[in-house]
């Protein structure tokens, strides 16, 4: 029996317990996943007693992901590009991290949702957490462009460190002559506030418009903002959720699990 943990603040509403829960009962294993609220700076010490406590592998959640990356004694290398970590496990007594958010989105992109994404003009909002993880494996499907556009500039232009990257703040790109994109995602945490970023809606006309967060009942802010201003589809992070979280099962278990009927579950449940 394993027994798994999310590590974040707040966890209180997070859904994979319930999405480990199905990929547990889908390949017949026995597992706990529970939910363990840790503040920043507080992780240490909670994964060592949860170590003590039988704990065999785990996931970190928002605020956590850099500070669990310093923890770790080795990183795979989508974790060591992504400078954070989103899955836990241990080797003998190896704390390992790995990062699975960028594989997971694009799972989403190319298989659930049928997006090829090269040669594509990617625009992507933030340049936290998550765009650390996503931005390598987006590189390595060869877009024609990405451009990276961040409240704080400082933070996009650290990120836009290639040269097919461009990194702009809100006004210098909203007055520029970019070309329209065929993608663009939300990586901020914007919707999860029920706020809208400061883009102007000629950006996600004709777009198909991401958005990395969810809510549970409805579509987030940011997808009803991109519908009114003409994108030509829109979509939430719940099949980037499952999909990173099937990768991260995997890590544990070697197994990977099916994630149509736990994206229907989640849906027909939740949503
Ligand atoms: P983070 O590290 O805290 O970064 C937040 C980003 O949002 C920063 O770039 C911040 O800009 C920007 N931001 C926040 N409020 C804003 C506002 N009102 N206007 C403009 N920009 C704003 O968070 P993260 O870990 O990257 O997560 C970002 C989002 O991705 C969250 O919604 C999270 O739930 C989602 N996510 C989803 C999945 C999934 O599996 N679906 C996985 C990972 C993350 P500044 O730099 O200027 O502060």
């Amino acid at each position: 029996m394993g027994r798994l943990a999310v590590f974040g603040f707040p966890v209180t509403h997070s859904l994979s317990p319930s999405i480990h829960k199905a990929f547990a009962e889908q390949l017949d294993l026995v597992l706990t996943y529970e939910k363990i609220e840790t503040q920043a700076g507080k992780l240490k010490n909670a994964l060592e007693n949860f170590r003590r406590q039988g704990g065999s592998g785990a996931n970190v959640t928002l605020p956590l992901k850099q500070e669990a990356f310093k923890l770790c004694d080795q990183h795979t290398p989508a974790a060591s590009y992504a400078k954070a970590v989103n899955t836990l496990f241990w080797k003998d007594t190896e704390l390992w991290g790995d990062n699975t958010d960028g594989e997971g989105l694009i799972r989403d992109l190319t298989l659930n949702l049928q997006l090829n994404l090269k040669d594509k003009r990617i625009l992507i909002l933030g340049a936290g957490g998550a765009v650390c993880g996503i931005l390598p494996p987006l590189l390595a499907h060869a877009p024609a462009a990405i451009v990276i556009v961040n409240r704080t500039l400082e933070k996009a232009q650290a990120l836009a460190t290639s040269t097919s990257l461009k990194a702009y703040n809100y006004e210098d790109f909203n007055a520029s002559l970019e070309a329209p994109f065929d993608l663009v995602l939300n990586a901020t945490s914007a919707s999860l506030f029920n706020t809208l970023v400061p883009l102007e809606g000629k950006w996600v006309a004709n777009a198909i418009a991401l958005d990395l967060a969810y809510r549970q009942g409805q579509e987030t802010v940011f997808m009803q903002w991109a519908s009114v201003h003409n994108a030509k589809a829109t979509y939430d992070g719940l099949g980037m959720l499952v999909e990173q979280a099937a990768l991260a099962f995997a890590c544990w278990y070697k197994q990977l699990p099916h994630t149509q009927p736990v994206m229907r579950m989640l849906r027909s449940k939740l949503f």
